[in-house]
């Protein structure tokens, strides 16, 4: 395999300019392959090696001769100076040169060259040259244990080549090798510029990621700094507001003489905007602290039951004057719940006022509460739920829904109308007052909670909003857990419960 950290730089232009070492370039098993079946059809050894000298591949099986020289002495010192010797013959540059054996034999030692350069060498041999007819003197005077005539016919058993023969040979070699080193390349271009591309993608990726963790942490930090804006704004909006409704209501009440009733007229609409300012006032006020984390909750044990008789009886006038029928619905045996009641308060106050807004004359808000297990099903009756409650820890909540007969939620919507200063229908001729404030506040008021808010439908006609918050006996003391980050809403802090 290719070490890449030996490698020349691959990636980019560098690539087509690196210098292609054959080891590289071609898997050893395979040079290995070729010369065993070139030895498989001549008989003659072959052995390639790279350009710094270290043999890759061979198909050795040593000779019969040299076998018997290397049992002598001097057979195996002159052997071992030969093979060094060859090992060491350049060849030169295009070239193909020939080293000659003390036993007669010879070897061929032919430059590999690819892509322009010089790659490695190939070595074919020994072989006994067509023209050697029998053992030279110096096969004998090698060593005095070497027995001439069995010497002579190990020596005769070498395959016999003509020069000619051995040129054809290297050629067929170098033109095969040059065909294993033209894929190999080409694999390796190939999977090098893959891993320049995985790289390339990978530090554009690293990039983008930083780019986005900036932006991320720039825009949290105009958030912080939009709540602290808002909070400071809004307080000192609401001094000078506190004193234009309290002027505004003791000049209507005559305090400070009686008006013209056109006067009087007046006087209301200022007193009646100042109040509606000073709403939009405290919901920025809400919001920030809750964004920032800074609004504080009592942690009281909480009945719910108390809380929405409180909301229903603050708001059958509302109901009253718009013709809508408002309804109380309990379950039995209705758990507590721990936290905040005002803020609870807040929460229905919220859901059912906006649900008397959009409901017209002749219509119906309820407020349903039951104690429910965890996934919902129903914790007083016979519910297949609570089946499971034995073989896990119940969980119980109380579920409130405020139901609707009015002009519903589009699907589409339902979402959105969480997110701060959205309202379905925002345009400049709408029928309905408001801020939109108010359902992005009951959301974090209700997960400040540990509870959840959805919204479905009301079939036939209507809306209906599910508030489902932790019982009190199953839950233990309340953990105020961050409300979950959604793309459209800021991050925020969870609010301080004390
Ligand atoms: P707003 O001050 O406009 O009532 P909210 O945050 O309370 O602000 O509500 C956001 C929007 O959600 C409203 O403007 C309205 O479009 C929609 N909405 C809320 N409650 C209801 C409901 N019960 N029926 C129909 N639409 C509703």
């Amino acid at each position: 395999m290719t070490d890449m950290t030996d490698a020349p730089n691959p990636l980019g232009e560098d690539l087509l300019d690196a210098r292609l070492r054959l080891e590289d370039l071609i898997d050893r098993d395979a040079l290995d392959e070729l010369c065993k079946s070139f030895r498989t059809l001549f008989g003659i050894n072959v052995q390639i090696y790279s350009d710094e000298g270290t043999r890759l591949a061979h198909s050795s099986v040593e000779q019969g001769i040299c076998e018997y020289l290397n049992t002598t002495g001097g057979g195996r010192k002159a052997c071992g100076a030969t093979v060094n010797a060859v090992k060491l013959k350049d060849p030169g540059d295009e070239g193909d040169v020939v080293h000659p054996c003390f036993n007669g034999a010879a070897y061929r030692i032919v430059a590999l060259r690819y892509d322009g350069r010089r790659v490695g060498r190939l070595i074919i041999g020994p072989y006994l040259p067509a023209a050697v007819t029998d053992a030279p003197p110096s096969l004998f005077l090698v060593d005095s244990a070497v027995e001439p005539d069995r010497a002579r016919s190990l020596l005769l058993k070498m395959p016999r080549a003509k020069d000619v023969t051995i040129t054809n040979l290297a050629t067929h070699l170098k033109a095969s090798l040059d065909l294993i080193l033209f894929s190999g390349h080409k694999a390796l271009l190939t999977s090098q510029m893959h891993l320049a591309s995985v790289r390339e993608s990978y530090r554009t990726l690293e990039e983008k990621t930083g780019k986005l963790q900036e932006a991320y942490d720039r825009l949290k930090e105009l958030d912080r700094l939009k709540s602290n804006f808002l909070a400071t704004v809004s307080h000192e909006l609401r001094t000078p507001l506190t004193s234009i409704i309290g002027y505004s209501e003791m000049l209507s009440e005559g305090l400070a003489g009686v008006l013209e009733p056109e006067q009087a007229e007046f006087v209301k609409t200022i007193h009646e905007k100042g109040e509606q300012l000073l709403t939009l006032i405290m919901g920025l006020l809400d919001l920030s602290k809750l964004e920032s984390g800074t609004m504080a909750m009592r942690k009281n044990t909480v009945d719910i039951a108390k809380v929405l008789g409180e909301v229903l009886s603050t708001l059958t006038p509302n109901a009253r004057k718009k013709g809508v029928k408002l309804e109380l619905e309990m379950g039995e045996n209705l758990l507590a719940v721990r936290g905040d009641p005002e803020r609870l308060r807040q929460v229905f106050i919220n859901l059912v006022d906006n649900a008397i807004k959009f409901t017209p004359t002749s219509g119906t808000v309820t407020m349903r509460a039951r104690t429910v297990l965890g996934d919902g099903g129903d914790a007083t009756g016979d519910d297949d739920a609570s089946g499971f409650a034995l073989l896990a820890p119940i969980q119980k909540k109380l579920e409130i829904r405020v139901l609707d007969t009015g002009i519903g939620i589009p699907a589409r919507e339902r979402a959105k109308v969480f997110d701060a200063f959205y309202q379905v229908d925002s345009s400049s001729t709408r029928e309905y007052g408001g801020t939109g404030l108010g359902l992005s506040i009951v959301k974090r008021l209700v997960e400040a909670h540990g509870g959840t808010i959805a919204i479905t439908d009301n079939a036939p006609q209507g809306t209906q909003f599910i508030v489902a918050i932790p019982a009190a006996s199953t839950t233990g003391p309340l953990s105020v857990r961050p409300p979950p980050s959604r793309p459209s809403s800021p991050p925020s802090s969870p609010p301080r419960l004390t």
